[in-house]
């Protein structure tokens, strides 16, 4: 098996959650005391959120390719963006490392068209919400995207910063992104992406009545099956 690069701490609290994931669906694929090969870095997300914040993503790409070449230098032979948001700046980390970059979208874009869907609803971050990005990304592999209205997509991301990258999981807020997801359904996405690492930890399969999409999962799953390849 391939050992797998994981640029993560973006938050620690959705990186827990993709290093379990990965090694569960190792264990799944090999069995006994099969674990994953994993190579990461895991950055201090307060650096990153404040680049963030003055929209410096010529520092953020710097900062995170320098951290992608550690996680080549330390053996990775495929790299993971253990975030939505900052596959902003995806292209300038890929072209930093010789590694492929399994891209999170790309990997979603294949499970929702596989499951037969066209028409999604997408939740995440404003950057990843309202910036081209990643929903072009999606458009470009075939999807229609569909975005909550802007009141909803404040909240949403609060919520991401304030409470889900702080590990606080809140039944009111899982109330209001319930009752956001359905009005993407009123509107017609046939199903909807969790496109922020966190938002696993706050919405399942079992709280809604479309099909989710969880980017963690499916970008873990993914990184498993390249890895055996
Ligand atoms: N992990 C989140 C995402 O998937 C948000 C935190 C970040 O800004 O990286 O977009």
């Amino acid at each position: 098996m391939k050992t797998i690069g994981m640029l993560g701490g973006m938050s620690w609290e959705s990186t827990s959650v993709y290093y379990r994931m990965i090694n569960e669906a190792t264990k799944r694929a090999l069995g006994g005391f099969h674990s994953a090969p994993i190579a990461m870095v895991s950055v201090d997300f307060a650096e990153i959120e404040e680049l963030q914040q003055r929209c410096d993503w010529t520092a953020s790409a710097d900062l995170l390719s320098v951290n992608a070449r550690q996680i080549e230098a330390a053996g990775a032979e495929l790299l993971l963006i253990c975030t939505n948001t900052m596959h902003k700046v995806a292209d300038e980390i890929a072209a930093a490392v010789k590694i492929p970059l399994l891209h999170i979208a790309d990997a979603t874009a294949s499970r929702i068209i596989a499951a037969g869907y066209s028409k999604v609803g997408l939740l995440g971050t404003r950057f990843t919400m309202e910036e081209k990005f990643y929903s072009g990304r999606l458009e470009q592999l075939g999807l229609e995207v569909l975005t909550p209205n802007e009141a909803d997509r404040i909240l949403i991301h609060r919520v991401i910063y304030e409470e889900l990258c702080m590990g606080e999981i809140r039944d009111d807020s899982r109330r209001d992104f319930v009752s956001i997801i359905d009005r993407l359904s009123d509107a017609g996405a046939e199903c909807v992406v969790e496109g922020c690492t966190e938002i696993t930890m706050l919405v399942g399969p079992d709280d809604v009545r479309v099909p989710l999409f969880d980017t963690t999962a499916i970008h873990a799953e993914e990184a498993v099956a390249m890895a055996l390849q």
